[in-house]
């Protein structure tokens, strides 16, 4: 270990203890990468943190000493955002896991960025309150990672992604400086919680959160619907929401998916026949589901669906979402390596952009699946592989672009919710002229004036972008 890193190590210890420090090599293999896995690069050191003012001493030591650093939560990112590609120091949040307030009179939560998302919901629970955003790593993603990545979920259709929860965040920037943007209550000037949401941990280290929280709806419907085509189900989406209806939720799987998940031990009741099915949830008033629950059942037989089934218990329509929630896990069972794409298009040009998507299948021989989030066009193409198998990771590269670019001439956008992190860097000129990319560097370099937090992340990098020397 050189002398800088080795004062850093001293330092570090100091602040948050030694038991709280990893250095060893084996250890630090375990954060050489987040849930995408294409890109490997462990830290020099991790630290587990456990308030906002050890993130600041972390920060500062890393800044005096000039070596990369950046935030991770549970390690669930699907763009390679928490990977430290230029090594340094891995500031783990996820032990900060408390939950300070819940204010119903004013509607929003106040918690630490490690809480689960899942037990802000079970903690809302007795209240008749939830946290809407619903991520399907829900069980294991941070609350943290959800606003640094601005997160989506099945139900952000009606509800809206993160972005639309989050009021205000307590941020160590990077120079160490603690401070808070936005407010619990309405806010003046520019939307700064809105700007750090979804910038996936390049301005800074979230301590604290004030998510809205939103009461839980009087009834709720859930209908699966089966289709002898995928083009049909998507055309299928197209027709429900031109009706008027805005489903809580609206959400597409294929034969195989669904072949998978029946196939697991979850068995969730899914047609096992069908080309593709869509689980579509509504919510609301009593009252307002008893008109619009027969309404979308009808809509759904008159775009093709030849069997619409509704949950008739709240076990099964527990065991429909199971299904749904844990079908990437299922995957598991079809090959030994999945990549899961993110992309989005304009949910009318849904029908075309899947036949495109399993053409493109076809032609690398590759076996995909999707199981998406249909109601606002957010695809997920899981392209399955086995990565000790010679070529088949260069043909998942491969077809993975070619799927992005489907999408980009189709009028959608690089990514949905899973980030641009390292993956999709690379391609942000794709949709974003020069001249974009100069503004989002500038916005950049006001709160990471150095480049040391979480560096070479989201914008591609020009030819003056810093490279830190950290030592072996
Ligand atoms: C099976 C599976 C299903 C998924 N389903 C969905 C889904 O439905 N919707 C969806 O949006 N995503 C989904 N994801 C992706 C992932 O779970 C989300 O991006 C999640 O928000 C990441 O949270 P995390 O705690 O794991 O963050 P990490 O992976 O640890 O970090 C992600 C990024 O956030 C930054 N970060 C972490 N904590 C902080 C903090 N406190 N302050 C500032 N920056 C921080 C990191 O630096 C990194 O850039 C899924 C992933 C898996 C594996």
């Amino acid at each position: 270990m050189n002398v800088v890193l080795a004062e850093l190590t001293e330092e570090l210890a100091r602040i948050v203890g030694n038991d709280n420090l990893i250095r060893n090599p084996s250890e630090l293999l375990l954060y050489e990468c987040d849930g995408l896995t294409f890109h490997r690069r462990p830290p020099h050191l991790v630290v587990f943190v456990e308030t906002a003012q050890q993130v600041s001493e972390v920060v500062r030591a890393a800044n005096r000493h000039q070596i990369p650093f950046l935030p991770r939560g549970a390690g669930t990112g699907l763009s390679g955002g928490a990977v430290p590609i230029q090594g340094g120091i891995i500031i783990e949040v996820a032990r900060m896991q408390k939950i300070w307030q819940i204010d119903l009179e004013n509607e929003f939560a106040v918690v630490e960025p490690g809480v689960v998302n899942l037990a802000l919901s079970e903690k809302l629970e007795s209240y008749g309150y939830h946290f809407a955003p619903d991520p399907s790593s829900q069980m294991t993603s941070t609350l943290g990672g959800n606003v640094a990545e601005n997160a989506g979920g099945p139900h952000c259709l009606k509800y809206g992604v993160t972005t639309n929860h989050v009021l205000a965040v307590e941020v160590v920037l990077p120079d160490g400086t603690i401070t808070q943007l936005g407010s619990p209550y309405r806010d003046t000037g520019y939307d700064l919680a809105g700007l750090f949401t979804g910038s996936e941990g390049t301005l800074g280290i979230a301590t604290k959160l004030w998510l809205r929280i939103v009461r839980k709806p009087q009834a709720v419907r859930t209908f699966l619907a089966a289709f002898h085509s995928v083009v049909v189900a998507g055309e299928a989406v197209t027709q429900i929401i031109a009706s008027g209806i805005v489903p809580a939720a609206l959400e597409m799987m294929d034969h195989l998916t669904i072949k998978a998940v029946e196939e697991s031990v979850n068995a969730a009741g899914y047609p096992i026949e069908a080309a593709a099915v869509l689980l579509v949830e509504l919510d609301g008033l009593s009252a307002e589901l008893d008109n619009l629950g027969p309404r979308a059942e009808q809509i759904l037989f008159a775009s093709g669906a030849y069997l619409v089934r509704e949950a008739k218990t709240e076990a099964e329509r527990k065991r429909i979402w199971a299904g749904r929630k844990g079908s990437f896990g299922a995957m598991g069972r079809l090959n030994a390596n999945m990549y899961l794409s993110d992309t989005v298009v304009p949910r009318t040009r849904l029908p075309e952009v899947l036949e495109k998507i399993y053409a493109v299948a076809d032609q690398y021989r590759l076996m995909i699946t999707s199981v998406f989030h249909a109601g606002d066009g957010n695809l997920h193409p899981l392209l399955l592989y086995d990565e000790k198998k010679p070529g088949d990771l260069e043909k998942v590269h491969a077809a993975a672009e070619a799927i992005m670019r489907i999408c980009v001439d189709a009028g959608g956008t690089l990514t949905g919710e899973h980030g641009v992190g390292l993956e999709k860097r690379d391609y942000m000129s794709w949709i974003f002229s020069n001249d974009d990319l100069a503004v989002m560097r500038k916005v950049r370099d006001i709160f990471n004036p150095e480049g040391l937090c979480n560096p070479s992340k989201v914008l591609p990098e020009t030819k003056v972008c810093k490279c830190f020397v950290v030592g072996s």
